[in-house]
Formats: C-alpha cells, structure tokens, sequence
C-alpha cells in the first residue's frame, strides 16, 4: 500500500537523480518521507533582530536588518572582494564576499533595507560580516516563514555541500514536502489518548518540528514524535508477546521430582539468596502455565546467576526434557560445564561440552546422545545452532552473556522442539531499565539484587602511571599472601596492532619485574590457539600461575575464587560495564580483593568520569545507568545488532518518563482491547502493515 509519501526523492522538486543518489548514499534516504525524517538537530533563533551596536564578535550566528550605502569591488585575483557598506541607527557594519561576488553584487541595490543574517565579526576595529545571507526587506517579508521564525539546522556532509545541498538546500527540499504533502501525514495515535496526554497531532508535529512557529511550538512536536517513537516500538513489542503467549504452547513442568530435590538437599554447597529464591520460584511458576517462558535474568557481576539456571534446568529433567546451556565464547562454555560438573558430581547425570573444537568423533556420539535422550545437558556455543544438534525433547534453554548472540541465533533454538524450550537469557552486567525494556521489551525480567552474603565489597583504587612500582610492590605482597593475580590489557579492533605491541611490552614488564622461578605467569590473548588458551587458563585455575596477564577474553564469566587482585591497564580506554564486569572477576573468594585501575596522567572528562565512578561504587546497576548517559544507547554492548534502538528522537537515558508513560500507555491498550480490533484503535493497524513491522521471528528472544 504506497501513499505519496513513498514516491522516491529523485522525484521530489528540487532534486533529480543525481541528488537523489547522493541523499540514499550518505543518509539512507530513498523516499519522501525518508526526507521528512531527516530532523533537523537544532534551530536557529530568527525571531530576534540586533542592532549594529550590540554586535560582538564571540555572537553565534544574529541578523540585523541594515540598509546599503554603498558596494564596491576591490582587490585583484586572490585578493578580489565584494566590500558593502551598511548601517542601522546605531552604526555602521562593513559586509564582505570574496566568493560569487558578480551574482551577489548584480543583486545588491544601495539605498534599500535588507535583513542579514550571518556570523558578526570585526576588522581594524570595525564591525563586520564575511559572506552574510541576505534578502531585502519588507515588513511583510518578517510575516514570511523562515524569517521570523526558528531556523531548522539540518546534518550535511561535503559531498552533498558540493551539489548545494547544505543545511539551506535540505531546508528548501523539506519546505516544499511540508508544503505539498502534509495531508498525507496520517494520524497513527488513537485520538483518546492525543487528548488524554495533550499531544500535539502527527502532522502538525512534523511540520512543527522542521519549521517551528515557536519555542513552545517545537517543543511539543518533539514531544510528540518522541512519544509516538517510544509507544509503537513497545507496541510492537507487546504485542509480539502476545501473539507468542497464544500461538505457542509451553511444555508443563509440574513436577518437582529426584533431579531437584537430590541436587538441592545434597549438592548445593550454600544457601541461596533470598533474591536467588525469588527468582526460581518466578521460573517455577512460569514453566507450569502451559505457555512458553521468554525470561531474562539480570543480576550484577557474581550476584549467582548460574546456580539459578542450573537448578531451573534440573527442573526440566524432573519433567523428562534435556536442556541446552549456551555461552558466547569457549572458554566460558567450557567454565560452564566444568563448574557445573563439579557441583553434581560424576553419575549424577549426563552432560557435555559441544563446541567448534570439539572432534568430529565426539561429536557424532554426542549428537545420537541427544537425539535418544540419554544426554540431559548439553553445554556449548554457537555449535549448539547448527542444524545438525537435534534434541529428543528439548526442554530448556539458559543463553549467557546474552548480548553477544545475535537475535536470529536464538531465534533458531526455539525450532528445535515442536513446542519450543523455555528460554532463559542471562545478562553479563545489569543494563539500565529504560534500556531493558526496549531491547528485551518482550521478555518477563526477573531481578538478581541481592550479593551471596559474606561477600567483602571489592576495593576500587585508581592510579596513574607514576605509582606503578607501589602497584608492582601490592601485586607482590598479595601474591605472597597466596593470592592471585589477573593483569588485563585492553584490545580493540580498530588498533589490533597497538593493543598487541601494548600487550607484549606489558608482558616484558612483568616478567622482568616478577621473574622465574618465584613466579609464574599465565598468558592468555586472541592469537593464541584455544587449545593453548586452554592450557593457559587451566594453569591459572588450578593456582599453578600467579598472574595471569591476558586481554580481555576473561572478561565475561571466568571463576576463580582465589584470584584476589584485578589489574586494568589502560583502565581509561575501557567502557564502564566492562571495567565492572572484568572488577567481577575477583571478590569471589573470602579474602579482600582489589581492583586497580592504571591510567595515564592525562585523562578525557568522560574517562575520569568512569574512573572515579568504578572507585565510587561497586552496584551494577547504578554503573549501567552512568554508562547509558554517558555513551547513549547506540554504543552500549549489543544494542547495534538489535536495531530496535535506533531511535532518531528519544534518547533513552534522557526520556526515560516518556517511555514509561508509552509502555503504560500500551499495556492499557493490550488490556482492553488484546486484538486492536476497536474502532479507535484501528489507526494503530497501519504500524503492523508494512511487512517488516509484523510479528517476525528474529524479533523474538
Ligand atoms: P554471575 O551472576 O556473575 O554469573 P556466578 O553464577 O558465576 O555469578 O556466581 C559467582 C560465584 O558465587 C560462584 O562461585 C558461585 O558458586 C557463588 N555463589 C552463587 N550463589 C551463591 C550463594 N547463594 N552463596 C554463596 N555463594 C554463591
Ligand atoms: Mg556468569
């Protein structure tokens, strides 16, 4: 169904194919209405006249309104200008052109007022004004749009500057659509809810947001394009939700039977958490309603997710299914199942290790294992998906770390039952709830917020590059207590070649200051083979290494309990929720731990502001939080290959009432009326027409 509004922009008065080319290739727009969601990114203040003699040279951009005396042409070649002298009744104003100074002096006519607009400046002392826009004036040209008005500022780029379309040549394609097209604008809100929450309607709002009539004006059609932003993607969220909960049946787990109870009388080694309890008995709960579970679970760095998902498994075998537990990377699904297997003990039940690496011959007998059910968990990576994994009855699945998955990979588990598993995701560190709810709208939150008890809080400290010896002098004492070390060097791909030769040198460092045969040290990094990072790792788990010193690949998920001392290099050149997720990697044990962060002198606002944050507290989610308004939404970990938070005018860190009231706004909706087939929802079909917007299965988690 095209409207008017999907003519392509080679069409649009203004442009041709040329132009229209350049528009798709450095803003992705191909339609009319593409353009009109090219929003400006600020305004101009052209309600406001000057007088010569307020001018001062750090003014942005003013206008004035001045009358010619004179223009003459001076100079030669380079040094040829178009010099115009002008006045108000305050005094005299010198404006100057050194380009297209024939077309400009054509239009010139001295005696006449004129209103220009530009950037004021001085010259041997006298007030000044290079290049200028100018227009005669009138007092009717004050009542005509643009004048008088708030000037839209539109994001340009050099190549489209060269086919003159600056921020004044967008302004000019705009115009004319909301000239010619705003009619067909549709409304897309139910008129109830434009009076419940005083909204401004959606066409007014986007010719208000291009061309304000006022501050007021630009204001409220933000807000209301940022509201209407917000609500359609929890509506397509929620309402994916129920087409779920009504398409798709869930496998009963109405028994507690031998797995559970076995497992929870002779194996656990601790109590649970309160939170812990909580958290199962909402798992509990939502396994036996006949209807499939989508559940995330967040919960701060060492808060005892893994517990919570084993015992949430062995649930699932009570109930006769197998279960699959996925991780991002090798080594953390092989810490899985190690961990996992020295919690129930051998003979207790069956469970492997299906990775990348695994050889082919166990992988043939674990894949007839799991397809005559004698395999009751199997641990792994992206290996899991592939077609050939075939379950007998696949009942669960826990996906760890789960912002590393892309959305179809997870999507693709679901088709291995005929009634799809249970899904549990499990975050690496909390992320903020505005954004929760947008990434993972669709999906039940359980919360974590509570630490095993007993836990020593991890001593955060910052130092700078001249303190390293009293660092190398605390590593020594702490390892002479017993403990371990991880030293950390950051790696990011756009500079491989610096991060290894950081990490080489780092490597020289310590050896020279912690020599053999005193001291041992593990390496770990990305060019290592994984059956040497293996070995490496296993050296440091078993305490035959002091200190590992490795890149990031311990990031996520590695436990060891005697590892008291983490050690980040370059500290600054890290986002928060990594510096907290690699700080929880100690602090696991008894002892005290630390964390030391090692940076340059010279620090970035932003980089101290995450140091000292990480100093100040050592609460996941008050850190996700800083990280959300510090770095916005697009850049937080997983957040890219979503696309759902692409979002061209909310801002999740600093909307996020508006997107409370629009999910609010549409679980109301979903209450009344599950199907929108009311008459005063009907505008809200047209969000579920184009194809895309639908219920799709990578949408799903
Ligand atoms: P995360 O939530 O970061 O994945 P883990 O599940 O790895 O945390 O748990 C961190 C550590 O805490 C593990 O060594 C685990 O055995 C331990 N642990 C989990 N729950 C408890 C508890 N209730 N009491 C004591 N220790 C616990
Ligand atoms: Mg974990």
């Amino acid at each position: 169904m095209d409207t008017p509004l999907d003519t392509p922009v080679e069409y649009l008065k203004g442009t041709g194919p040329q132009r229209a080319e350049l528009l798709k290739k450095e803003f992705g727009i191909y339609t009319f209405w593409d353009m009109l969601r090219h929003f400006p990114f600020r305004h101009i203040d052209r309600t406001k006249f000057y007088k010569v003699r307020d001018l001062q040279p750090e003014m942005p951009l003013v206008q004035l309104i001045v009358r010619l005396k004179s223009k003459e042409i001076l100079g030669e070649k380079y040094t040829k200008r178009l010099v115009v002298q002008a006045n108000d009744d305050t005094g005299v104003i010198e404006l100057v052109w050194f380009q297209g100074i024939k077309w400009v002096e054509k239009s010139l006519i001295p005696g006449k007022a004129y209103i220009i607009f530009g950037k004021p400046g001085e010259f041997n002392g006298k007030a000044q004004m290079a290049h200028p826009e100018i227009e005669p004036y009138s007092p009717e040209t004050l009542k005509r749009k643009g004048n008088a008005t708030l000037q839209p500022v539109y994001s340009s780029t050099e190549k489209l500057k060269q086919f003159s379309l600056d921020s004044k040549g967008i302004q000019k394609l705009t115009a004319h659509l909301i000239d010619q097209h705003l009619k067909d604008i549709p409304e897309n809100l139910p008129l109830y809810l434009l009076n419940k929450l005083k909204l401004m309607g959606r066409a007014d709002a986007y010719r208000h947001i291009h061309f304000p009539e006022n501050a007021a004006a630009l204001q409220e059609a933000q807000h209301r394009l940022k509201f209407e932003e917000l609500f359609i993607i929890q509506l397509k969220l929620l309402r994916n939700k129920l087409i779920r909960t009504h398409k798709f049946k869930g496998n009963v787990f109405d028994k507690v039977g031998h797995y559970f109870n076995e497992f929870y009388e002779h194996k656990l080694p601790f109590p649970l958490t309160g939170a812990q309890k909580r958290v199962l008995k909402e798992i509990r709960l939502d396994t036996q309603r006949g209807v499939q579970m989508n559940r995330l679970l967040q919960g701060d760095v060492g808060s005892g997710k893994t517990i919570v998902a084993l015992m949430s498994i062995l649930f699932a075998l009570d109930n006769g299914f197998q279960a699959c537990f996925m991780a991002p990377t090798e080594i953390l699904a092989n810490q899985h199942y190690l961990s996992i297997k020295q919690l129930i003990g051998e003979d207790f039940i069956n469970i492997a290790l299906l990775t990348g690496s695994t050889p082919k011959k166990n992988r043939k007998v674990i894949h007839e294992q799991l397809e005559d059910g004698s395999l009751h968990i199997i641990f792994g990576t992206h290996a899991l998906i592939e077609d050939a994994v075939q379950f007998k009855n696949l009942g669960f699945v826990v996906i760890d770390e789960q912002h590393r998955f892309g959305v179809e990979q997870r999507a693709k588990l679901w088709r291995k039952n005929i009634v799809p598993p249970h899904v549990l995701v499990m975050t690496a560190t909390p992320i903020p709830r505005t954004l929760a709810m947008t990434l993972y709208g669709d999906l039940d939150v359980s919360v974590i917020d509570e630490l095993p008890a007993g836990r020593k809080p991890i001593e955060t400290l910052h130092f700078y590059e001249s303190q390293r010896l009293r660092m190398f002098g605390f590593m020594k004492q702490e390892i002479a207590k017993g403990r371990q070390v991880y030293v950390v060097y950051p790696l990011i791909k756009e500079s491989e070649k610096l991060d290894l030769k950081n990490l080489e040198d780092g490597i020289e460092v310590m050896s020279r200051e912690f020599p053999l045969p005193q001291y041992r040290i593990s390496i770990v990094h990305g060019k290592l083979s994984a059956a040497d990072k293996d070995f490496e790792m296993q050296r440091f788990v078993k305490g035959e290494t002091h200190i590992m010193v490795a890149t990031t690949v311990i990031e996520v998920g590695v436990n060891v309990p005697n590892a008291s001392v983490m050690i980040i290099e370059n500290a600054e050149r890290f986002g928060l929720s990594q510096l907290h997720q690699l700080r929880g990697r100690v602090g696991r044990g008894a002892e005290q731990s630390y964390c030391i962060l090692m940076s340059s002198q010279k620090l970035s606002n932003d980089g101290r502001i995450r140091l000292d944050t990480m100093v100040k507290t050592n609460n996941g989610f008050e850190i996700s939080e800083i990280d959300l308004k510090l770095r916005g939404p697009g850049n937080i970990e997983g957040t890219q290959q979503s696309g759902v938070v692409d979002l061209k005018l909310a801002d999740l860190a600093a909307d996020q009432q508006l997107l409370l009231l629009a999910r609010t706004e549409v679980e109301q909706i979903f209450e009344k009326d599950p199907s929108l087939a009311q008459p005063e929802h009907q505008v809200l079909q047209q969000v579920f027409q184009k194809g895309k917007a639908g219920l799709s299965w990578d949408k799903i988690s």
